[in-house]
């Protein structure tokens, strides 16, 4: 019985043309940690039904914008400017939802700016997407907010800018995102990069908190999330190639409830063919990398998909 299960959604792969990803970015690679049947609907069916941008990523991907103005030397105005423009892409600019409204927007960026004036920190590269190749078959994929020299030390690194609710939901370590993009700069660069910085903007209804966590990583720790992120996309080709993607049912509740919890409770994968057309196919794609990239390469980013991990 348990043969004839796997066999038939072995069978739906075969039959729907469904491939493996080659591509791994951190949203995937977690969405494999937390449940590789969600995985399985989301990244290699490319189902959804989230198509539109939620309130606070809209918020929060405005607020990068602002915020990486701001690091290239433009005023509080003109960083508001361009803002309001990323924000309005989203066609919630007139939210009046706090603290996701356009108001808050000049009020956040001058605090920061007032916040980190007399911060030694020089941001060399704003925004930089990255490509390398974890083995002969896979790739890992992502975009750093940007890459930052200390000015007395001279101690490069990468800087990551996250917007939330609660400080508390952001450890800089443990942290399977930075520690990735850190193996990422350190292939680039042809050495060792251990730094990172974590800026916090913690969103409450009447006022806006700064945090900034500063963070390291060793060799060998380094070397142990490659490893980890080999085995754990090596196990999801073992679920591909087997037909067979584990539920995981602690995660249901997650995510404001999944999204494929209709899907996850039909009795085989043949019924699944039916409920499928009440899903967006929208391939998760955060930026594009350019079709000449090969081998570790840093690139303008190309930004788009309906997700973020901001
Ligand atoms: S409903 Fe639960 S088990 Fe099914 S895909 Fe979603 S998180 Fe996984």
């Amino acid at each position: 019985m348990v043969r004839d299960k796997k066999t038939e959604l072995r069978r739906f792969i075969e039959e729907q043309e469904v491939h493996f990803p080659t591509r791994w970015d951190n949203t995937k690679l977690q969405s494999a940690r937390d449940c590789p049947r969600f995985c399985f609907f989301r990244h290699f069916l490319g189902l959804t039904r989230q198509s539109g941008t939620s309130l606070p990523a809209a918020f929060g991907v405005a607020l990068h914008m602002g915020i990486q103005s701001l690091w290239e030397g433009k005023s509080v105005e003109e960083a508001t400017h361009l803002a309001y423009e990323e924000f309005n892409k989203s066609g919630l600019l007139f939210s009046t939802k706090e603290p996701y409204t356009a108001e808050r927007i000049p009020l956040v960026l001058m605090q920061w700016r007032d916040v980190y004036s007399s911060h030694q920190l020089t941001m060399l590269k704003p925004e930089v997407g990255f490509i390398f190749p974890l083995s002969d078959e896979w790739d890992y994929y992502g975009r750093i907010d940007g890459i930052f020299q200390e000015d007395e030390s001279g101690t490069e690194g990468i800087y990551e800018l996250k917007t939330t609710k609660s400080k508390w939901w952001i450890k800089p370590n443990p942290h399977n995102q930075l520690d990735g993009y850190l193996v990422a700069l350190s292939q680039y660069q042809g050495r060792y990069v251990r730094n990172a910085i974590v800026d916090i903007i913690e969103l409450q209804v009447r006022q806006t908190n700064f945090y900034r966590r500063e963070t390291w990583r060793s060799e060998e720790r380094l070397q142990l999330w490659h490893r980890e992120t080999l085995w754990l996309i090596q196990y999801m080709k073992n679920c591909y190639d087997y037909g067979v993607f584990p539920a995981n049912t602690g995660h249901c509740s997650s995510w404001g409830g999944c999204q494929f919890q209709d899907l996850c409770t039909l009795q085989s994968p043949r019924q699944w063919i039916k409920l499928m057309p009440t899903y967006d196919v929208n391939p998760w794609k955060p930026w594009v990398a350019d079709e000449e990239d090969s081998g570790i390469s840093l690139n303008e980013t190309k930004k788009g998909g309906e997700e973020s991990d901001i």
